[in-house]
C-alpha cells in the first residue's frame, strides 16, 4: 500500500514538476500558431472527392453566403444523394446482392459532434438523417431498421430508392453473381466532403450506397467516424473513398488528421495513409482508395492507391478539378 502510494505519488510529482508546465508551455505556443493560422487561412472553402462540381457549388452557395461549414457539407453531399446517375450514392445507387439498396452516411461538426447511419433503405438523403441523429439523439449510429424508424418521426418520406437502371445492371451481374471492384469512379463515387467556413470552423460529410452487390449487412468505411471521414476543428479534417474494408483497417481519416497534427501537410498526410495501407497489403494492388484532407489553414492535399482519383476544390482562388498522385503507377 505504502509502496503504491509512494510510486504513485512520486509519478505524480514528476508529472508535475518536469512534464506539465513544458506540456502546457507547447500547448499554448501550439494553440497560438493555430489562431493566427485561422486568421490567415484561406476560406471559406469546400473539398470533396472525385470531380462532383454540383456539389462543391452548392456548398461554395452556402459558404459565401456566411453559412456554416456543417450546413454547407450537408447541402453539398446532398446534390449527390439526389443525383439518380450517381450510382453509388443516395438514390440510383446500387443495390446489394438481393437487391436492397442499403446507405450508410455520416457527418461531424466544429465541436466534434458527429452522427451516422448505417445500411439505412427507403431513405433519399442518408446524410440528413445522420445531422439528426447527431442533433436530436444521445447517440452516434444508428443502424438498419432502427434508423429507417427514426427517419420516419423525423419527418422523412419513404421513397425508392432502386432506379430501373440499377435493377437491370443488378439483374445482369445476377447471371454470374461474381463479385468484383471496378477501380475508379464506376464503383467508387463516394462523396465525402470538408468544408471551412468564413469563421474558420470545419466540418464533414461522408455518404455512399457502398460496394455494389456487396453481402447484405455490409458496411464498409463511409459511416464511421475515424474511418470514412474524421475532423478536428483545431487541425483539420480528412475522408475518404474506395475499398472501405481496407480504410477501416487503418482507421484512415483519424490517422490523416493526426499526422497533420503532427506537422504534416495535407498531402504528405494523405501520402502517409495510402502508404500505410499498401504496407498492408503487399501482394495486393486490386483496389482503390483516395484520401483527401484539409487544415486549418485551408491547404488541402489528395492521394489514392491508382491513378485516376481527382478531388474538386471552391474557394476565393476558383473552382477547380484537382488531379492527384497515385502509389502505384499505373
Ligand atoms: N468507401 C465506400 C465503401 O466502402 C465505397 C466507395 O467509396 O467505393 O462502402
Amino acid at each position: 500500500m505504502q509502496r503504491r502510494k509512494f510510486l504513485k505519488n512520486s509519478s505524480a510529482a514528476s508529472a508535475g514538476i518536469f512534464t506539465t508546465p513544458l506540456f502546457a508551455s507547447c500547448n499554448e505556443e501550439a494553440k497560438k500558431t493555430r489562431a493566427i493560422e485561422t486568421l490567415q487561412a484561406i476560406r471559406p472553402i469546400a473539398i470533396c472527392t472525385w470531380d462532383f462540381h454540383n456539389a462543391t457549388t452548392k456548398a461554395w452557395e452556402v459558404l459565401e453566403n456566411g453559412g456554416a461549414s456543417l450546413d454547407a457539407v450537408e447541402q453539398g453531399v446532398m446534390v449527390e444523394e439526389a443525383d439518380v446517375n450517381n450510382q453509388t450514392v443516395g438514390v440510383g445507387g446500387r443495390p446489394d446482392r438481393d437487391g436492397n439498396v442499403t446507405l450508410d452516411a455520416c457527418i461531424m461538426d466544429k465541436d466534434s459532434n458527429c452522427g451516422a447511419v448505417l445500411c439505412m433503405q427507403n431513405i433519399a438523403h442518408p446524410i440528413s438523417v445522420a445531422r439528426k441523429v447527431m442533433e436530436e439523439t444521445p447517440h452516434v449510429m444508428l443502424a438498419g431498421k432502427g434508423a429507417e424508424q427514426f427517419a420516419y418521426e423525423q419527418g422523412f418520406k419513404k421513397t425508392n430508392l432502386l432506379t430501373e437502371q440499377s435493377r437491370l445492371e443488378w439483374g445482369e451481374w445476377k447471371k454470374t453473381s461474381k463479385y468484383e471492384t471496378v477501380i475508379n469512379i464506376e464503383n467508387h463515387d463516394t462523396i465525402g466532403m470538408l468544408a471551412i467556413d468564413k469563421n474558420g470552423d470545419i466540418a464533414g460529410a461522408c455518404t455512399t450506397s457502398g460496394m455494389g452487390y456487396k453481402y447484405a449487412g455490409r458496411v464498409g468505411d463511409s459511416p464511421i467516424i475515424g474511418a470514412g471521414l474524421f475532423v478536428d476543428n483545431e487541425i483539420g479534417g480528412a475522408t475518404a473513398t474506395g475499398v472501405g474494408e481496407e480504410v477501416v483497417r487503418t482507421v484512415g481519416s483519424f490517422l490523416i488528421v493526426e499526422l497533420m497534427r503532427q506537422g504534416k501537410s495535407p498531402q504528405e498526410a494523405c501520402e502517409e495513409g495510402v502508404r500505410r495501407i499498401m504496407e498492408k497489403n503487399k501482394d495486393r494492388d486490386d483496389f482503390q482508395i483516395g484520401f483527401i484532407a484539409i487544415n486549418k489553414k485551408g491547404e488541402t492535399g489528395g492521394y489514392c492507391v491508382h491513378p485516376g482519383f481527382t478531388y474538386r476544390e471552391y474557394s476565393t482562388k476558383g473552382h477547380e478539378n484537382k488531379e492527384v498522385t497515385s502509389y502505384l503507377k499505373s
